[in-house]
């Protein structure tokens, strides 16, 4: 029995029936004796949604209402979860950014986490309660709303796992674990079995946006072993872990783009 963090990114909310599909992985774990916290995302395409509709409303959307609208993208996802693990017959609760006691700087929009007052969590675990927290958000001193940059669910689920000593942190995904590239963009990409937090980052920091840097930086930090994988099938995933002996002979891990960047040669001719 132990503890176990469980996130699910957009594609794998992106509609009711796929929340169901989460709802069963969720009880699968809580049934086989662990603690569950869950950790949403919005769904699939919603938080673009959202910035297009501020961005419509004004060409600079002012950065503290930006994020109290945001953060409804994760508050939709997590209650309806809760609603249907509740349905089911299981003791379950919704909590905001602010009710899981998570604490931000006041940097509107990238947020850092600066601590996680776990005390309510801690209580409703206890109880085996299935805990269902909204990702990418925060609350700062001022009692504001605050967001934690694009794909902040991820730094969420680490700094939870983190504040509550959880045995492992999953994070489930559309893809089966970390590849040694995009499996999108190259279909040759082999899947990782395990990569040190080290590599991780670098392959994070260079493009792959399978994880948020700032999220393996977290896990890197407090030591939160990280099982990547897809919430589409059972596979076991990718464990980013402390390095050992064994990854030394790994070369070159992995190879990432970033199809947001492009490069120009000026080449001046003489006269
Ligand atoms: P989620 O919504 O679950 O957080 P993301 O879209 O943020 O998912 O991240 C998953 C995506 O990351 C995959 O669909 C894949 O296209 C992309 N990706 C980029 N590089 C890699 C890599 N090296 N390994 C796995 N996935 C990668
Ligand atoms: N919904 C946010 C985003 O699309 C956060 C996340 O999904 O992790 O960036
Ligand atoms: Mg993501």
């Amino acid at each position: 029995m132990g503890l176990r963090v469980q996130k699910f990114g957009g594609t794998s909310v992106a509609d009711i029936s796929h929340i169901r599909n989460v709802a069963e992985i969720v009880i699968e774990a809580y049934d086989s004796g662990d603690d569950v916290v869950v950790v949403l995302s919005a769904m699939a395409g919603v938080t673009d949604n959202l910035i297009s509709m501020a961005t419509e409303a004004s060409k600079e959307p002012d950065k503290r209402e930006l994020d109290v609208l945001l953060a409804t993208g994760e508050q939709t996802t997590a209650a309806i979860l809760a609603i249907i693990i509740k349905s089911m017959g299981y003791k379950a609760i919704s909590l905001l950014g602010f009710q899981a006691g998570i604490l931000t700087d006041t940097s509107s929009g990238k947020a850092r986490i600066i601590d996680i007052e776990a005390k309510r969590m801690k209580k409703l675990i206890k109880n085996r309660h299935i805990i269902v927290v909204a990702g990418f958000q925060g609350h700062n001193i001022n009692g504001d709303i605050t967001t934690l940059g694009r794909g902040g669910s991820d730094t969420t689920a680490v700094a939870i796992a983190s504040a509550l000593k959880a045995d492992v942190c999953e994070i489930f995904t559309d893809v089966d674990g970390v590849y040694t590239t995009d499996p999108r963009i190259c279909s040759k990409a082999k899947k990782i079995d395990r990569i040190s937090y080290e590599e991780m980052l670098e392959m994070a920091i260079l493009g792959a946006k399978v994880l948020q840097i700032r999220s393996v930086e977290f896990a890197k930090k407090y030591n939160v072993p990280l099982h990547v994988r897809s919430s589409f099938n059972k596979e076991e995933g990718t464990m980013v872990i402390n390095e050992t002996n064994d990854m030394e002979s790994v070369v070159v891990a992995g190879v990432t783009c970033d199809m947001n960047e492009a490069r120009i040669t000026l080449k001046h001719v003489p006269d």
